[in-house]
């Protein structure tokens, strides 16, 4: 008896080569997949509702009598068609109609009809409602469960599909749809079988529990649900046990890589705190093993994920290979560069750079450094991932600030390492994310989190205010900058055009220097060389420049302790992450900051509610919890593109409550791999797009 899955579309009948194809543009491909091709939502078209009953915004199924049509030339030209039946009259509207529909819908038809009631033009009507025209003697009854509705794409009508599936669960009587998950754990959860469950959702009885079903909570959903949730956890533990069956380099504790390690941290002026004591602890245990640490650190804005990061590499070198430190922007990238050059080189270390920006033979001179390994610590951009970049010994990949990288690009290092070896991974991040996120999303990593500031940082006070105080941000500038600290200006913008977007910041700039004569005002943009850019991000580190005009492109990572003030125009604009992500670039010294959320007003409730949230929380992961409510999880990670996050029923917030038990029952799944990669096969099959690993 052939499994589900392994029947084709066309087996169906009315399914030809053609039609085939168009499904398909629905990831249906088997008679399985037609299966859990689930309704979104139900219609009741289980009685025949009398004309006088009717109201105005029900959906109704109706049968009657055509009285009379005409065609209407008002303002656009529609199908007018007068119904009736024993107790009232109905008009049907067809504003697309063709001369045989007018035909057809002529007098003395007996139309069965469903839509939804309107008032128009006549009274009651239904504009372009499904119906069907019933010949003498016909005597259908209506269907005695609710109606399912799908989700189509062109070429397939919702009655053409509805019959499909119908046809596809006709299988279920001979065939099996495959019950993967063991019967004790279905048993202890009290789910039901797979089988009663797409047989129930695609055709529920008229007594369901709609609203329950409309929310995604019914129990036969749920069991779906879970089942999908599983998938996609497996999939996730497969990735990462197909990583660590690879061999990487042991970089256990030394006495040489100790003595470093203590020199580095005595020349810091500041000693770690707990927080990033424990997880370095944490990563150098990784470290010691011969299989790739997958680690991901977050922490929030100013939590110093940088040291961090150069102790893990000097355990790196210490061993005698080469380290990839990858940030997502130019500026970042950057300063991460300057960071680690002035704690390395003192060390005797070699640091190289690699961006897009470095070209011709200077970009020639990095390679030859990286690839014979002299360069022992690499800084750069994604142009670290090209694959020109070959390193003689790379042991170690940091990248900071993943969330704006895609999965396929953190594991594009994997083959960088030498003969067979990979390297080990550590991800850094300041975008909490959610735990529900993190468990679904990242799954396949460990996590250290730095849960602690260093001392004396003090909240950042937050206002909200109107563009209309313009003048009254200005006095602010002014004191703080006399009081010797610094500011930053960000300008976002109205379109999703940088050019306009550095515009704004060029004309910002300009007024300000008028604005605010005895300070001066810097400018840095996306637009600028990166030289150009380097050189006034230097200018204003070191303190010549004090208020400093920038656009997003200071969102991430950029450190200048000394500034303690941030406005950002438009806020409303911007996302949550976004906004805590900009705010985290004061309050990094010891200094009080403050952040100005200047808004064009009129804001909508939507914006309101955004921006108090800001005002009241320094929270990172409570901010997250609220972008993840606000923008859904796609958003958040930024992983829309990479399809990581795309599941066909489950809801990670919805269902979030099934993670627990679903970490729990894919160990237990972990002693049966034949089901757990059916399942995955089931659920993730192609939409895992990192399945080359
Ligand atoms: P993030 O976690 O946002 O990447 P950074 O690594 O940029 O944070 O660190 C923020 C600032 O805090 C930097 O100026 C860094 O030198 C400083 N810093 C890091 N660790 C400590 C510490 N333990 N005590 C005091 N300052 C620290
Ligand atoms: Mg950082």
């Amino acid at each position: 008896m052939a499994s589900l899955n392994e029947v084709p579309l066309t087996q169906l009948k009315g399914v030809g080569e053609k039609f085939a194809l168009t499904l398909s543009k629905l990831d249906l491909h088997s008679v399985q997949d037609l299966i859990f091709h689930l309704p979104f939502r139900y219609e009741d078209r289980t009685c025949i509702v009398p004309l006088s009953q009717i109201r105005a915004g029900k959906h109704v199924l109706f049968e009657a009598e055509v009285k009379g049509s005409r065609v209407v030339i008002g303002r656009r030209k529609s199908l007018e068609v007068h119904v009736r039946d024993s107790s009232g009259q109905v008009a049907l509207r067809f504003y697309h109609f063709s001369a045989a529909q007018a035909k057809q819908l002529s007098n003395g038809s007996r139309l069965r009809c469903y839509g939804e009631a309107r008032l128009g033009q006549t009274g009651l009507e239904f504009y372009h409602p499904e119906y069907q025209v019933l010949k003498p003697g016909d005597k259908h009854s209506p269907p005695e469960k609710l109606t399912p509705i799908y989700t189509l794409t062109e070429g397939v009508q919702q009655p053409r599909l509805r019959k499909l599936c119908a046809s596809a669960l006709g299988y279920l009587d001979r065939h099996q749809v495959t019950e993967l998950i063991p019967g004790s754990i279905l048993k202890d959860l009290q789910l039901p079988s797979l089988q009663e469950a797409v047989r129930y959702l695609h055709a529920p009885p008229t007594d369901a529990d709609q609203h329950a079903l409309l929310e995604g909570e019914h129990p036969y959903q749920q069991r779906l649900i879970f089942e999908e949730l599983l998938a996609h956890h497996l999939s996730l533990l497969q990735l990462r046990s197909s990583i660590q069956s690879k061999a990487s380099p042991a970089f256990v504790a030394t006495g040489e890589s100790e003595t470093i390690k203590n020199e580095f941290l005595n020349s810091l002026p500041f000693s770690l705190t707990g927080a990033q004591q424990r997880v370095s602890d944490e990563i150098a245990g990784d470290l010691s093993h011969p299989f790739p640490m997958l680690r991901l650190v977050q922490g929030d804005v100013g939590s110093g994920k940088t040291v961090v990061a150069a102790l893990a590499a000097l355990r790196a070198v210490s061993h005698g290979h080469q380290v990839a430190f990858m940030a997502p922007t130019e500026i970042l990238a950057e300063q991460h560069y300057a960071n680690f050059q002035s704690w390395l080189a003192p060390l005797g270390i070699k640091v190289g750079w690699l961006s897009g920006k470095v070209k011709g033979k200077k970009r020639e001179q990095e390679l030859i450094t990286i690839a014979d390994g002299s360069a022992q610590v690499v800084v750069g951009t994604h142009a670290l991932f090209q694959d020109d970049v070959q390193f003689a010994e790379l042991g170690l990949a940091i990248i900071d600030e993943q969330h704006r990288f895609g999965v396929h690009q953190r594991l594009a290092l994997k083959n960088k390492g030498k003969q067979n070896t990979t390297p080990h991974q550590l991800i850094m991040t300041a975008t909490p994310i959610p735990r529900t996120l993190a468990m679904s999303a990242y799954a396949d990593l460990d996590t250290s989190v730095i849960d602690e500031l260093p001392a004396g940082r003090q909240a950042i006070e937050t206002f909200v205010l109107p563009d209309t105080r313009r003048q009254d941000i200005l006095s602010r500038v002014q004191s703080i900058c006399e009081e010797g600290r610094q500011a930053y200006w960000v300008c976002t913008l109205i379109e999703e055009s940088e050019a306009l977007q550095c515009q704004a910041a060029e004309a910002s700039a300009a007024w300000l220097n008028e604005q605010l004569p005895e300070l001066t005002v810097g400018l840095v943009h996306g637009r600028m060389k990166a030289d150009e850019k380097s050189f006034m991000m230097e200018q204003f580190k070191s303190g010549k420049i004090d208020l400093l005009v920038a656009t997003t492109v200071i969102e991430v990572g950029v450190d200048v302790p000394n500034a303690s003030l941030i406005i950002i125009e438009n806020p409303e604009r911007l996302g949550l992450a976004q906004l805590h992500q900009l705010r985290g670039r004061v309050g990094r010294g010891e200094h009080k900051s403050y952040c100005a959320l200047m808004y064009h007003p009129p804001l909508s409730q939507n914006g309101k509610e955004r921006l108090s949230a800001m005002r009241e929380s320094n929270d990172g992961f409570k901010i997250a919890e609220k972008d993840l409510e606000i923008r859904g999880p796609g958003e958040v990670l930024g992983t829309r593109q990479t399809g990581l996050v795309s599941f066909r029923i489950a809801d990670i917030q919805r269902d979030g409550a099934w993670l627990d038990t679903v970490k729990q029952v894919a160990q237990i799944m972990q002693r049966y791999p034949r089901q757990s990669n059916a399942l995955i096969e089931r659920w993730v099959g192609n939409r895992q797009q990192f399945a080359e690993v």
